[in-house]
């Protein structure tokens, strides 16, 4: 049986590539060599940006309901909860993804391992090792590695992983406990240089603590226990551990591959990019890389497009990858950063001016902005063009609610489609009936213009919802030069969106 695309891994990432690509109409197999999907290693916040896109797959509300919201981030210096930062946050979602798609008819094959692969001219093969320690050949179109930090994939084409590891060592902890940091929010202890947070998970007094250990006991990771690491958060954040429920140690890299495809096979998440967990941004970042790919793959699976538009799909998402890399680790050398004046800087500057730089609106949005990614663009990649208004190609549209009617509300099919706040001319209308490309007009209103929106412009959104084209002329024309320079050809709507 040849599949389309093989999706190797069944982590966040994999299954949300899974999905869309399914979505899509795409022959999808996928697979991991786990008996159990993850429930305890797996990633805690899931951001502002992810549950926007989650809207295409009618996701958005299920996740949010099986997780757990975060109203509230605490630090502590010196035993006390020196400042408290509000903010909304959400949890654990891996299950709803694989329940979405078995509703699709498609299993997650689990106990089969990826052993290898060879790429052809025209197809992938890889071999694969069952349940029945059996190994098998089998052959897909493209190969997807979600594979995660140790991947074969990205091992096997050789695009390296080049980076570093730090000194520390993680411990998690999911714990059943007491105390003041179980009251649903997040506690960060900022007193000495291990970091120290407790996350809330669903449940009273349910939590998962994630700390650091270094020195001499990190030279030990791999026999150490609850109990070597546990007087920190007894003795400065005042929990009262009753029950540790699942303790593990790991060491955090900062890396980043070289290549993001070669020829037919492709890395996403953790197989091309890691950096340490400060910003909940990991899984984040490997869903934004599904959504990126999989509609590009389903176009030229269908013949619609040519083999170059899956070249974008690096060309957008590495650059993002390493910025995030280098943000995360500045921020993990703040909060870990040794010495007198690193401490006096953490806990006695730190708890002051951040609340104070907080309570400042345009610090607060632009903290949101940075964590959620909903800044996250595509400006001066290979499919952007144009800008009207404050808009640019490659930008995620603005989100401009207006007396009910939700922008957003359209970008839930997977296709592209135009934008006009404002009126739209006879041409475009007819252009967009001709083409089959949905138009949909927003009478204009001041709050358009205060989103950054230009009146009577056209945007044209791609299946992914991000901007491809903004032209203030609000002329077809420039849609006709865009899809014929990027070789994309129109099709009817997708069977299964
Ligand atoms: C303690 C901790 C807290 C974190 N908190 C957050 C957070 O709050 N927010 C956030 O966004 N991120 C967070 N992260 C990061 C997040 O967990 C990862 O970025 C995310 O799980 C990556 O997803 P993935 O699907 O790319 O890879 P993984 O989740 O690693 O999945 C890879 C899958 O591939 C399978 N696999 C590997 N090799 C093979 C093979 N040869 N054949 C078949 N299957 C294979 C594995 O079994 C696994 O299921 C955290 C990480 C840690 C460790």
């Amino acid at each position: 049986m040849r599949s389309d695309v093989l999706i190797i891994g069944a982590g966040p990432t994999g299954l949300v590539l899974a999905l869309w690509l399914t979505k899509l109409g795409i022959k999808v197999r996928i697979v991991d060599k786990t008996a159990e999907p993850g429930t305890t290693s797996r990633a805690l916040a899931v951001q502002a940006r992810t549950l926007e896109l989650y809207r295409q797959l009618n996701l958005t509300e299920a996740v949010v309901a099986r997780g757990h919201k975060v109203p509230a981030i605490n630090l502590w210096a010196r035993g006390e909860s020196a400042a408290r930062l509000s903010f909304e946050n959400k949890d654990q979602h891996e299950r709803v993804l694989i329940d979405r798609l078995e509703a699709l008819d498609v299993t997650v094959e689990r106990r089969t391992e990826l052993v290898s692969f060879a790429q052809e001219e025209t197809r992938v093969i890889a071999r694969l090792c069952g349940p029945d320690g059996q190994e098998v050949d089998c052959e897909a179109n493209y190969i997807a590695g979600c594979d995660g930090a140790r991947s074969i994939v990205r091992e096997t084409i050789g695009t390296g992983f080049p980076g570093g590891t730090y000194r520390q060592i993680f411990y998690v902890a999911d714990v059943e406990a007491a105390g003041p940091a179980l009251n649903g929010e997040l506690h960060i202890d900022l007193d000495e240089a291990d970091f120290l947070g407790v996350f809330p998970l669903a449940g009273q007094g349910q939590a998962r603590l994630i700390g650091t250990v270094r020195d001499e006991r990190a030279d030990r990771a791999d026999t150490l226990t609850f109990n070597d690491v546990s007087d920190r958060a007894i003795n400065h954040l005042k929990v009262g551990v009753k029950k540790v429920n699942w303790f593990s140690t790991y060491h955090v890299h900062h890396r980043v591959t070289q290549h993001f495809r070669k020829r037919r096979a492709f890395l996403l998440g953790d197989a091309a990019h890691i950096h340490s967990p400060a910003g909940g941004q990991g899984m984040n970042t490997g869903i934004g890389d599904a959504i990126n790919l999989a509609w590009k793959l389903a176009a030229v699976l269908a013949g619609r497009a040519g083999d170059n538009l899956l070249d974008s799909y690096e060309a957008e998402r590495i650059g993002f990858a390493r910025r995030l890399v280098a943000t995360t680790d500045r921020a993990f050398s703040f909060v870990t950063a040794e010495g007198r004046i690193a401490d006096v800087v953490r806990t006695r500057v730190a708890p002051v001016l951040i609340p104070i730089a907080i309570a400042f609106a345009p610090v607060r949005e632009f903290m949101f902005r940075t964590v959620s990614q909903i800044t996250l663009n595509y400006r001066r990649g290979p499919l952007s063009h144009g800008s009207a208004g404050h808009v640019h190609g490659g930008d995620r549209l603005p989100w401009a609610p207006v007396d009910g009617v939700d922008n957003f509300e359209r970008l839930t099919t997977m296709d592209w489609q135009v934008h006009v706040y404002g009126s739209a001319s006879a041409e475009l209308a007819a252009w967009c009936t001709a083409q089959n490309v949905p138009l949909h007009l927003f009478d204009w209103r001041s709050e358009y213009e205060v989103a950054g929106l230009a009146r009577d412009a056209l945007y044209l959104l791609r299946p992914d919802s991000y901007v491809a084209l903004a032209d203030g002329s609000g002329a077809p024309n420039a849609l006709d030069r865009y899809f014929t320079e990027h070789g994309i050809r129109l099709a009817p709507p997708s069977p299964r969106s």
